[in-house]
């Protein structure tokens, strides 16, 4: 049977733009469906949007330790409604880039929604295409949890289209998502309260990365009530009122209340009743390594898989899929050292074994090398704040299972860190090695505290 195309591929994100790309070079005929804007969520409501606007707190954290650096006190006046227009202009300029690169690699991009009709053929607002192979990569979307008042909460959907600047912001979710909201939205000056139903926030991090972002975030005067859960939401005089119960039970009132509780799969209403597609837990697409699900011909990747939600990974995926299948180069990921990070202040980063994972894998051979130390941007200013790092070993072989970092440049650091780990350094091979002084990273290659 001959089919429109090779390949096709539903949804413009990271990972069904790396995957149409990777194919087209193979020259195969691919075209891709995308019902909102090319790029994704990491381009338009994520990772790009979300960076701009850490740069831009930044500013005022720079602001405080200014003047023990010779900076004379200054008005300054920051303009969200201006700040968030330039980004949104960024992002309209990086859509046309999508759009050229598309063009170029002669992919066809059909601007709307596709479902399944069957497992060759998509519908297209009525447009019917049939295709070979059919790649899904419709990426997911925030979960609102189900908490009476919960439609006054917003998502980080929205928080990229703030009219303005909330005087009391509320976070529901100690995720990353609802940690870096917290710092950045402090940083320009509103009063934050975050809800966490843990007793830490960072699920998934290494412990002592945890609590020193908590610390740090607490210290910063981000008000963070853990071990708590929001009862309900109402509204009253102009301002919205979240009822908490947990270590006590309080009334916190905010004018903006954002809910960073999960995200889940785009998969509903997708056609996938016609076609024979397993789901998993929440509505992830069931997928093999190669990224096949439970019908032959469809394949997805990304956040509507259940493996891990981030940009990179969604890309390497779609990357790995065109590779094996139209490449003739059979490719699967390893996702034990994918770096991940959280842009708050301070930042965060972790690769490999959490120290809690390591001890699960390998018992008491586990050592752990920590400090913490004032790093020397602070060292004339009157902030006291502290860089803590944290390196997770084999005991028994010596060799690096995981690195943590909670301070400057954490996310940079961490991810050069990472190549060395996977390629199985020890910490005798760390040692050896001669940094650059005087930085952060360099403290790395002598660490000799152990953990107790
Ligand atoms: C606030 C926030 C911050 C983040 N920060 C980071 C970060 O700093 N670093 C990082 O690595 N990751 C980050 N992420 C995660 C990252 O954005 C995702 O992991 C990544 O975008 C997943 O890529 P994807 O291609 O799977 O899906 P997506 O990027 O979600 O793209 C899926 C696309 O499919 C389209 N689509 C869905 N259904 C259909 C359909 N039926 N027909 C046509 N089109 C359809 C959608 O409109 C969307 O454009 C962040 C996410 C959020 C929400």
């Amino acid at each position: 049977m001959a089919f429109d195309y090779n390949l096709f591929v539903i949804g413009a994100g990271p990972g069904g733009l790396a995957a149409a790309k990777k194919a087209a070079s193979y020259g195969v005929r691919v075209a891709i469906a995308e019902q909102e804007s090319i790029g994704g969520t990491c381009v338009n409501r994520g990772c790009i949007p979300k960076k701009l606007i850490v740069y831009a707190a930044d500013f005022a954290l720079q602001k405080q330790i200014a003047p023990s650096y010779g900076w004379s006190e200054c008005q300054t006046y920051f303009d969200w409604t201006l700040f968030i227009k330039s980004v949104h202009q960024h992002l309209d300029t990086l859509n046309q880039t999508y759009f050229q690169q598309l063009h170029k690699a002669g992919i066809e991009l059909i601007c709307d929604r596709a479902t399944f009709i069957d497992a060759h053929t998509v519908d297209i607002n009525g447009l019917k295409v049939t295709a070979d192979k059919i790649l899904i990569a419709v990426g997911g979307q925030p979960l609102k949890p189900k908490i009476p008042g919960i439609e006054y909460a917003i998502t980080s959907r929205e928080m990229f289209q703030l009219p303005y600047l909330p005087k009391r912001l509320a976070i529901i979710g100690g995720g990353y998502i609802g940690v870096e909201f917290s710092s950045m939205m402090h940083a320009f000056g509103c009063q934050v309260t975050m809800i966490e139903k843990d007793e830490m926030i960072l699920s998934g991090f290494d412990d002592d990365i945890r609590s020193s972002v908590q610390q740090g975030l607490r210290k910063r005067g981000i008000k963070l009530l853990t071990s708590s859960t929001v009862q309900e939401i109402k509204y009253s005089d102009e301002s919205l009122l979240l009822t908490i119960t947990g270590k006590k039970r309080e009334i916190i009132t905010a004018d903006t209340i954002l809910v960073a509780t999960g995200y889940a799969p785009n998969t509903k209403n997708l056609g996938l009743e016609n076609v024979h597609v397993e789901l998993g837990e929440h509505g992830a697409i069931k997928v093999d390594e190669y990224s096949r699900t439970s019908q032959e011909n469809i394949f997805a990747v990304g956040d509507c898989t259940s493996r891990v939600q981030l940009s990179p990974v969604a890309k390497a995926e779609g990357i790995a899929f065109a590779n094996t299948v139209f490449g003739n180069k059979v490719q699967k990921l390893d996702y034990d050292y994918v770096p991940s990070a959280v842009f708050c202040r301070p930042e965060a980063a972790g690769v490999g074994m959490t120290e809690a994972k390591a001890r699960e894998k390998f018992g008491e051979s586990v050592q752990c090398y920590y400090t913490q130390f004032q790093p020397l941007l602070y060292q004339i200013t009157e902030q006291n704040e502290l860089t803590t790092m944290k390196l997770v070993l084999n005991g028994d072989s010596g060799q690096v299972l995981g690195a943590h970092l909670v301070g400057e440049h954490a996310a940079d650091i961490i991810q050069s860190l990472g190549v060395a780990i996977r390629k199985g350094i020890t910490k005798e091979d760390l040692d050896e090695i001669i940094g650059i002084h005087p930085t952060v990273g360099e403290e790395f290659f002598s660490l000799n505290q152990v953990q107790e």
